[in-house]
């Protein structure tokens, strides 16, 4: 098909003024313009064909080129099958001639990708995520536990199924945005797509609501759930249950459920990784002339062997009496970390007998004592 003259398509004399291009574009723009065509090839190629043609006039250099050598002159300026949406330049001319007149017609939408066509339309709505917080002692959370917990939530209303209409009615289509669910709003030849306020993005709208629910196809209901806490589990984990959460209204789907782990601390077992540490106080002549001590383990107690001249932070490794892996990969230790205790109130026999042994020990007997102080005394000699 033979390419028209430009003028030809506008109807406009050769010497026509930029004023008489605009007014003559706008007046076939609206004429074709493909919201008042639906579904009409023709009219958007006609449309097509006027836009091309107002890109080439209204453009002082292409149109003295198109004055001179005609469709060839200006063809390089188009890619290789012609005019596309893509090489129109005027969009502020646009706003300027259709100012809101413009409706945001199908084809510009499809070509800046805001297009109807082809966009799913979204169904009801989602139900809400939930948060739980769950309290667990240092014991539970090491070993693992199964909880059964209990809240309420937004559940699907049974009298209409979720559907939020009187059992025996049916939706209406959405007068505002016909069913879509989306208003495009347009300025220019950009249009962005917007839920639809009156009917919240469903495309359809309630005229008999549920009297159950009032419509909104959800109501509160108690909810018990038994949630296993896997052993190993740290201090603010959230475990996180699929599909758990609030319920989706007018067939949405559900939100998840999360729940926050909180670890109250053990009266003497902190957790280091998967090793737990235990502080174990010994007594002084203990540390010294060394022994046996009891220490507590998550299941129950252990001999521990204290060598003679055991210092104070020493510390000793249960291999294995940890927290296991969350992933599975064996257990940690149990760190036993001895602090030297130094007795008070001494009644004056024991006090007697402290002297005593002082006398005759001197500072040979205490290695870290005697290197300390040789070495103050090293730096401050003369
Ligand atoms: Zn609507
Ligand atoms: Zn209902």
């Amino acid at each position: 098909m033979a390419k028209r003259d430009y003028y030809e398509v506008l109807g406009v004399s050769k010497n026509a003024t930029e004023d008489e291009l605009k007014k003559a574009y706008r007046k076939l723009a609206l004429k074709y313009h493909p919201d008042r065509n639906p579904d009409n090839k023709e009219a958007e190629e006609k449309f097509k064909e006027a836009a091309e043609a107002y890109e080439v006039l209204s453009t002082t250099e292409k149109r003295k080129r198109y004055d001179q050598f005609g469709h060839e002159g200006v063809s390089s300026t188009f890619g290789q099958s012609g005019f596309q949406w893509s090489d129109f330049s005027h969009f502020s001319d646009v706003e300027d001639i259709f100012g809101d007149l413009f409706g945001g017609g199908g084809i510009f939408g499809e070509i800046f990708g805001t297009g109807r066509r082809g966009s799913s339309s979204r169904r009801g709505v989602r139900g809400n995520d939930l948060q739980y917080n769950m309290e667990i002692s240092f014991v539970e959370a090491a070993s693992g536990c199964t909880r059964e917990i209990s809240f309420k939530k937004k559940s699907v209303c049974e009298t209409c199924n979720g559907e939020g209409v009187k059992p025996g009615t049916s939706k209406a289509t959405c007068q505002q945005c016909g069913g879509a669910g989306q208003i495009r709003l347009s300025q220019g030849f950009f249009s962005i797509n917007r839920t639809c306020d009156q009917c919240g993005g469903t495309g359809s709208v309630i005229k008999d609501p549920c009297p159950t629910c009032k419509g909104s196809g959800r109501v509160l209901k108690d909810k018990k759930l038994s949630i296993h806490i896997p052993a190993g589990i740290e201090n603010g984990s959230k475990l996180k249950l699929s599909n758990e959460g609030e319920d989706g209204a007018y067939g949405g789907p559900p939100g998840n459920l999360y729940v926050a782990i909180h670890v109250t601390p053990h009266p003497f077992f902190t957790r280091q990784g998967n090793d737990i540490v235990c502080e174990v106080p010994i007594s002084f002549p203990k540390a010294a002339l060394g022994g046996e001590v009891e220490v507590p383990t998550l299941d129950g107690k252990v001999k521990l062997k204290i060598p003679p001249g055991t210092q104070s932070e020493k510390i000793f490794r249960v291999r294995g009496k940890g927290i296991p892996d969350l992933r599975g990969y064996g257990k940690g230790d149990l760190k036993i970390k001895i602090v030297v205790e130094v007795p008070t109130k001494l009644t004056a026999e024991q006090k007697e007998l402290l002297e005593k042994f002082a006398q005759i020990s001197g500072e040979d007997i205490y290695p870290m004592m005697h290197s300390f102080f040789n070495k103050v005394k090293h730096i401050f000699k003369g």
